[in-house]
């Protein structure tokens, strides 16, 4: 594969060049970008409409990368867990998550994170790469390929990694999941864990996409304790980030708040937030911790959920409680890649 070009690395306008450059007419990218992002063609003799001269040619100088499925999992709610191989044997997981008629797709940008949260099993693990665009990419393009003829409606990047700690590559991944597989994109969601000069550069590099902001404190003495990330970027320098995000009408910001108990679940906690938050055009997603082994963080009793909601939404905000799915498959991220998710 030395020296050839993977044709799933290329832009929109990086096929039709490579088409020219090979003296090709121009149908041929539409034909090619055709056969991979619709068809989910894993390799270049599964174009049949190319002739064997043709798809040989290219076979000398181009290939179609893929990911290699590891094992899938499903769970009693619907949720659809895959750990898929990459080519140096790295592993990588994405959810699909079946809900009210959309198929949503959980990817992954990066093999396990460097952000170390204490909370998170792809954190404890450690980096161990970023991924490339079109490893991002094919996430979405394998799933595909295995549910057709259904399709992945909705993406949403909270899989493995942090995601602005990869960028320009997610930037090209964003730009791939519009142009070749045709989801818009007010059906992406990216969420971060706070990195401040991402948020402030994403609207111009892959304007409109969702916002999603793991938050989970309200003081950077607590945050800093289960986001690290935090001294590096403190809370109110990211929600002045966030207030500058712009947002076309009906879109809101996503705050995510994972609810531990005994560490950001108090009642002062929920009041810091609402004051925190105002002004700006969000809704809170209360998550509840997916316990794992190896960690005593628990989640706290229903009861002082339901206050710690209550108080947000005697403030106006709004505020849902997620259930983090796929509980009995372990989706919360990193946890199947860590050994640690069973079969059912
Ligand atoms: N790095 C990005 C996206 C991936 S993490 C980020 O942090 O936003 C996606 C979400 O999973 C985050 O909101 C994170 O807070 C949440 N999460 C991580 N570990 C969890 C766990 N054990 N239980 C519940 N949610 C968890
Ligand atoms: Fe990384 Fe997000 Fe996990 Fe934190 S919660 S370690 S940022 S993947």
């Amino acid at each position: 594969m030395l020296n050839k070009i993977n044709l799933k690395s290329l832009s929109k306008e990086g096929v039709f060049s490579f088409v020219m450059d090979q003296s090709l007419p121009r149908y041929r990218a539409e034909q090619l970008m055709h056969w991979i992002y619709e068809k989910y063609a894993a390799d270049i003799d599964e174009i049949t409409e190319f002739s064997t001269g043709l798809r040989n040619a290219l076979k000398s100088i181009a290939y179609i990368s893929n990911l290699q499925l590891a094992k899938s999992l499903k769970s009693s709610d619907g949720t659809k867990k895959f750990l898929f191989s990459l080519r140096d044997g790295e592993t990588i997981e994405s959810v699909l998550i079946p809900d009210e008629g959309r198929l949503t797709l959980c990817i992954s940008s990066q093999v396990g994170c460097a952000m170390g949260c204490l909370f998170c099993v792809t954190g404890r693990c450690g980096l161990v790469r970023s991924l490339k665009s079109y490893e991002i990419l094919d996430q979405i393009i394998t799933v595909n390929r295995l549910i057709q003829p259904k399709k992945i409606t909705n993406v949403v990047f909270m899989g493995m990694g942090e995601p602005l700690a990869n960028f320009d590559e997610d930037v090209k991944a964003l730009w791939g999941i519009v142009q070749f597989l045709g989801i818009s994109k007010r059906k992406i969601t990216l969420s971060t864990a706070g990195i401040i000069p991402g948020i402030l550069l994403l609207p111009e590099k892959a304007p409109e996409i969702n916002l999603a902001v793991s938050l989970n404190a309200t003081t950077d003495e607590v945050r800093n304790k289960i986001m690290p990330v935090t001294k590096r970027y403190p809370i109110r320098s990211l929600i002045n980030a966030c207030k500058k995000y712009p947002l076309r009408s009906g879109r809101r910001i996503t705050f995510e708040y994972v609810l531990i108990d005994g560490r950001n679940d108090s009642l002062e906690d929920a009041h810091r937030l609402v004051k925190l938050l105002k002004g700006i055009r969000c809704k809170i997603n209360l998550i509840l911790l997916n316990p794992h082994p190896g960690s005593d963080l628990k989640r706290p009793p229903d009861k002082r959920v339901s206050e710690f909601q209550n108080i947000l939404l005697r403030n106006n905000m709004r505020a849902l409680i997620r259930e983090s799915k796929g509980q009995d498959i372990l989706a919360a991220c990193g946890q199947l890649r860590a050994g640690i998710g069973r079969d059912i």
